[in-house]
């Protein structure tokens, strides 16, 4: 089946005692038993949820998997993922890293005794200098963020299986219509389905998902224990939002294409950060391991001051000053305020994060309007 049809049609079956032809919102905690244990199923609405189960057969569907496991936002799906390991065990994670996966693991999970080293990972090939007996685990997103590295999955995914670690991709900033983690060899994929796959601004969401079977049960059983699980509403507003991830993901991908350009060729923009351009270090990955190159930008201004940057965030109309990504409407923010203040500031600097850095969101209006709105806060 191709990606379109897929996105329309996996998951949702119409339900079976109306024929309504959306999955419904079961906003129920427990099911009615006929005898003591004879049911239909389902017992309890932490364990199981009609809802979310249409979400899970739906998100297993969309990322080439065989079991699609939710939470009740990206954090706890990467949270599930963390309670695999134990003390002692070694994570290598990209150094570009979401802020929040970077606060979990090293305010919560490093004091319980899990090692992290954050690592350039744009050259596969330096992974494998890091390795360690220990290591149990290869953490990385792609395109990173916010600086929109390109890391080889393939290749990833190659040095994690010979080590027998597991390679997790936090694959929210492609979203599956540009890349499947899992057909590269990944292990496991993260989403916050917040961004991309909700895509309206209006739920925050959580998912993971994995082809193997054993990994599948591990991971459901924690969803189980400890009860990060997403209410029937968001999880009827993510399936509904994956109906049209193609649609809009195409429009994401022409009107970034568009501003990247755009601001490419503005005389008081320095650099912009887009695995699109041609010259970007790792273009030829990009065309690969991606179907298109997405609406996720960054680019600094030639005046560095930070007062620079400032004025231009905040003179913006179409594009809102506001954390998050990935929906309909653009979206600006500051990574080093913002996004990525919980990391400290000499570590941001040591990893090229600039304070003058801005980080766009890509909306699917028409472009003119964006690239006007753009240039006047420029200007
Ligand atoms: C937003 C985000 C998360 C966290 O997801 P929430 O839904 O906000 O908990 C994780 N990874 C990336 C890349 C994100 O952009």
């Amino acid at each position: 089946m191709k990606p379109g049809t897929k996105f329309i049609h996996a998951g949702v079956a119409p339900d079976p005692s109306t024929g309504a032809i959306m999955t419904p919102i079961f906003q129920t905690s427990t099911y009615v038993q006929d005898g003591p244990g004879v049911h239909k199923g389902y017992e309890y609405a932490r364990t199981q949820n009609p809802t979310r189960d249409a979400l899970q057969k739906a998100l297993a569907a969309i990322e080439n998997g065989s079991h699609g496991i939710s939470f009740g936002s990206g954090m706890a799906a990467t949270d599930a993922v963390m309670k695999l390991l134990k003390p002692g065990d070694e994570v290598l994670a990209t150094n570009d890293l979401y802020g929040g996966s970077y606060r979990i693991f090293t305010k919560i999970y490093e004091p319980l005794g899990i090692r992290f080293k954050f690592i350039d990972m744009s050259d596969a090939a330096t992974i494998s200098q890091h390795l360690s007996s220990q290591t149990r685990m290869i953490w990385i997103e792609t395109p990173t963020n916010p600086l929109l590295k390109i890391i080889d999955i393939a290749a990833c995914a190659e040095i994690a299986a010979a080590h027998k670690a597991l390679l997790v991709v936090d694959n929210t900033f492609a979203s599956p219509y540009l890349q499947n983690p899992l057909d590269l060899g990944a292990d496991i994929v993260v989403h916050s389905a917040t961004k991309y796959l909700g895509g309206h601004s209006d739920v925050v969401h959580g998912a993971v998902i994995v082809k193997d079977e054993a990994l599948a049960q591990q991971l459901y059983f924690i969803q189980n224990s400890c009860g990060a699980v997403p209410g029937p509403q968001d999880c009827f507003l993510v399936l509904r939002g994956i109906k049209t991830l193609h649609v809009r993901m195409q429009r994401h991908c022409e009107n970034g294409a568009a501003i990247a350009q755009f601001l490419r060729n503005h005389s008081k923009v320095d650099k912009v950060y887009w695995p699109g351009f041609a010259d970007h270090p790792n273009h030829a990955i990009a065309a690969t391991q991606m179907r298109n190159f997405g609406g996720m930008i960054s680019f600094t201004l030639k005046d560095d001051r930070l007062e620079a940057a400032n004025r231009v965030l905040s003179n913006t109309h179409l594009f809102s000053l506001a954390e998050s990504l990935g929906g309909v409407e653009s979206l600006i923010g500051h990574p080093a305020s913002m996004t990525h203040a919980s990391i400290p500031r000499e570590e941001r600097l040591r990893n090229g994060l600039a304070d003058s850095l801005i980080r766009l969101s890509v909306g699917i209006e028409d472009a003119d309007d964006l690239i006007d709105d753009l240039d006047k806060a420029i200007e």
